[in-house]
This record gives C-alpha cells, structure tokens and sequence, in this order.
C-alpha cells in the first residue's frame, strides 16, 4: 500500500507539504519516494529508501514551485530502486505522474507505445501512464483532456496523479485505489489517506471510483468519467493532528504496539459498561442478524474472521468465513437475509473490497468492520461499524440507545474479532 500527496498553494509551502505528507504516509509501508515540483520546469527527485534518504538527497535550499506531487513506492513492477522509484515521466520531460496500484494491460499499452518510438527506462507498469498522456499531447489535446485520454486506457487498480511544468493545477483521478482531497486556507491538497495533510486541514471531500479531479490554489473541479462535473461533499474528520505521526516513537509498529491499551479502551469506550456489563452498539441498531453471516477478508483480517464465525456459530448464528480473493457470489447459496461482513482495517483492501461489491450486487446486507472513516468500505456498505484503533479513531461521542443493547451478540463477536490474545506479549490487535 503506497500512498499518494499533493498541493497545489499560494504560501511557498509546496516543498514543505510534500516532505510533511510522505512523513505522515510512512505508516503504510514503502521502499521508495520521490517528488515533483512544478515551477517554470519539472524538478524530480526519488530515492530508493526511506524518506529521510530523500529529503538528504534535495538541493541544499529544498523544493519549491507552484503545485507537486510526492510518492511512497511499495512495488509491484521492478525492484525498489532509484529508477523504478516514482514520479515517472514521457520521452520529453513534460509531465510527471504518481501511481498507487496495479496497471493490467501495461505490457501492451508500454509494447504499442514503444513500437510508436516511446523509450522506457523503468521497469514499471506506471511509467506507460507519462508517455499516454504525452501521446494526448501531441494530437493537441489540453493538459486535462490528455490526462483524461490517458487514464482512460488503463485496466487495473490505479490512484493517480499528474503535474505539468508552469502550472499550479494538480490532476488525479481513482478506480479501486484510494484518494481524498484537502480544503486548505491556501492551497488545496490531494493524499491517499488524511495522515498526509491532517497538519493543514481536516476538511475533505473523498473521490469515488471513477472520478478525475483537478486542483489548483484557489479550488478543485471533481468529475465523473464522462466529464460532468460532480457535486461534492466537504467533511470535517476530528481527528488529532498529534496521532499521525510517531509520537515520538522509532517506528510506527513500535508506536502501535505501546498505543496497544488505549487503542483497546477507545474501542470499547461508550459500548461496554464496566458496571453493568451491557454492550451497546449504536451502529448496529437496524442490522438484523438472523440469517446467515458471511465474513469475507484478507490476511490477518482473514484469521480475526474466523474466530469471528466460530463465535457466531456457538450462538446459533449460521456463519461461514471467506478469503475475499476466493470469495465466489455464483458459487454460495444467498438470500436476502444473508449478511456479509467484510473486515478490513484500511477499508480499502482490494480483494475484500471486491468481495463486498458483488455481495452488494446480489442483494444481501452488507457491514464493514473497518477502522477508517470515509473509506470505500464504509462508505459502499450498508453499515459500519468502527473499530477506532490508532490514528483511525474518529468517532463522536453519542448516547447510548437501549434498543442496541439487543445487538450484543455481534458486538460480542466484533469485539472479538479486534482483540485477541498474543502467545507473547499481552494481546494484539488483530488487524490488516
Ligand atoms: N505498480 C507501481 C510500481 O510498481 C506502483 C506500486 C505502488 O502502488 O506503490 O511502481
């Protein structure tokens, strides 16, 4: 999972966003990052490594231009190096792109444009994207209608960004990857997740599968694929600018496992009474579950879920578990009282993600057990329910309703599901 950042600004503070951004999506995972600036030339720096290697590569008077875009690589096309690091660019030097994802028909795309005399230097499926939209370029199209022509020919997974040399305008666009904007006072931003900008904003407009956006100093323009422009929903997240970064630990996984006991009482909080012992779950308030459960996952998510329908099972609740990879709407029996849950920390795990979208097509309820608010699962299901560990906590405080209170056997299970006990050290949080 790599992560994307973008700004577009009035305040001469390009270099700084874009260094403070990949900071703040480190927690991904990566092996590489680089960026782009854009001021009357493209200037493009990447390194395999860390951030930190990077920032010691920039000129000694940093970055700065009109609008860039940064990049954390974790690689799926070519080994972690200098050259395969992104941005990417064409033949001329005109265009630089960043992608999060998985181009699938790049070896034709990056075949049709080398017989057209393209020359390649990375061994990335990314760098097809540059030289498509230089390809735009030269029948005449505008920066945007390239960009657009360009995305338009890839199969895949693919969050997206582009800038051009003398402009302040940032484009993106997003199918199965994600991609959220920031409402700055002075600029406007683009990340794969809030982490990267939370320090300037916590106003966002989250962009859905499909949809192409343009950014610049003073807006953004989101489209759908056809062009028309799409009305958007500016959203305040709460959530403290302090938890995204490492809070003064080495490490993000080091900084998780210490948070490991607030992490656990913000779950709980508000929806298990000490005194009492009652469980209340608002969210789950009009979710019936009678019929048959099925949770579909990935990974550790996957391993949390079968515990999960164990659980559910010794209740009496007929429940199965799925990889979301094999998980096969055609092949198991559901009705319409069937649920399916899908788990998935990010809220975004293609496979789940997958999964959750064919249940949806069939007609069956669907509930995401995520930790991230505003991700496509929470947004794409039919209910949510928040796990609020980390610096995913966002969740507002609310009464508790006595209706939810008949809901706890699934929060048993959920709860579960979060929590579970470790041969070494306490317990872990059971998470992908
Ligand atoms: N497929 C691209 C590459 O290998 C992007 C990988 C990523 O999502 O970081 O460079």
């Amino acid at each position: 999972m790599c992560g994307i950042i973008g700004y577009t600004g009035t305040d001469g503070a390009v270099g700084d966003v874009l260094l403070t951004g990949l900071s703040g999506l480190e927690y991904r995972g990566y092996d590489s990052a680089g960026v782009a600036v854009s001021d009357s030339s493209l200037s493009i720096h990447k390194r395999q490594g860390e951030v930190s290697e990077l920032e010691e590569a920039l000129p000694a008077n940093g970055i700065d231009g009109v609008a860039g875009i940064g990049h954390t690589r974790w690689s799926t096309h070519g080994p972690p190096t200098d050259t395969n690091a992104h941005p990417h660019t064409d033949c001329t030097g005109d265009v630089a792109v960043v992608h999060n994802g998985i181009i699938e028909n790049y070896q034709q795309l990056r075949s049709d444009l080398e017989t057209g005399g393209h020359e390649f230097i990375s061994d990335t499926d990314t760098e097809v994207i540059p030289h498509l939209i230089e390809t735009a370029l030269e029948t005449g199209a505008s920066r945007e209608e390239a960009f657009r022509e360009a995305v338009h020919q890839l199969e895949g997974s693919y969050a997206v960004a582009a800038v051009f040399p003398g402009s302040e305008t940032v484009y993106a666009a997003r199918n199965e990857s994600p991609l959220v904007l920031g409402i700055g006072d002075n600029g406007h931003y683009l990340a794969s997740d809030v982490p990267a900008f939370i320090e300037y904003t916590d106003r966002v407009v989250y962009l859905e599968d499909g949809q192409f956006a343009r950014i610049n100093p003073s807006g953004i323009v989101v489209t759908d694929e056809q062009g028309a422009v799409v009305e958007t929903a500016v959203k305040t997240v709460d959530w403290d600018p302090e938890d995204a970064g490492k809070s003064g630990y080495d490490h993000y996984m080091l900084k998780e496992i210490h948070e490991q006991p607030q992490a656990i009482r913000k779950c709980l909080r508000e929806r298990v009474s000490e005194l009492d012992g009652e469980v209340t779950v608002d969210e789950l308030d009009d979710l019936e579950l009678e019929g048959p459960v099925q949770f579909v996952a990935c990974g550790t998510s996957y391993h949390a879920a079968l515990y999960g329908a164990r659980m559910l099972r010794e209740h009496g609740i007929q429940a199965q578990c799925f990889l979301a990879s094999e998980y096969d709407v055609d092949m198991i029996p559901m009705t319409e009282e069937t649920v399916v849950i899908g788990v998935t920390q990010s809220g975004e795990t293609a496979d789940t993600m997958s999964a959750l979208r064919a249940a949806n097509r069939t007609g069956a309820t669907t509930l995401a057990l995520t930790n991230t608010v505003g991700s496509s699962a929470a947004r794409e299901c039919d209910h949510v329910m928040y796990i609020r560990a980390g610096l995913r906590s966002v969740w507002r405080r609310r009464r508790p309703s006595p209706a939810s209170k008949s809901r706890w056997r699934c929060w048993q299970v959920c709860c579960r599901m979060s929590v579970q006990p470790s041969s070494s050290n306490g317990c872990v949080i059971y998470l992908t």
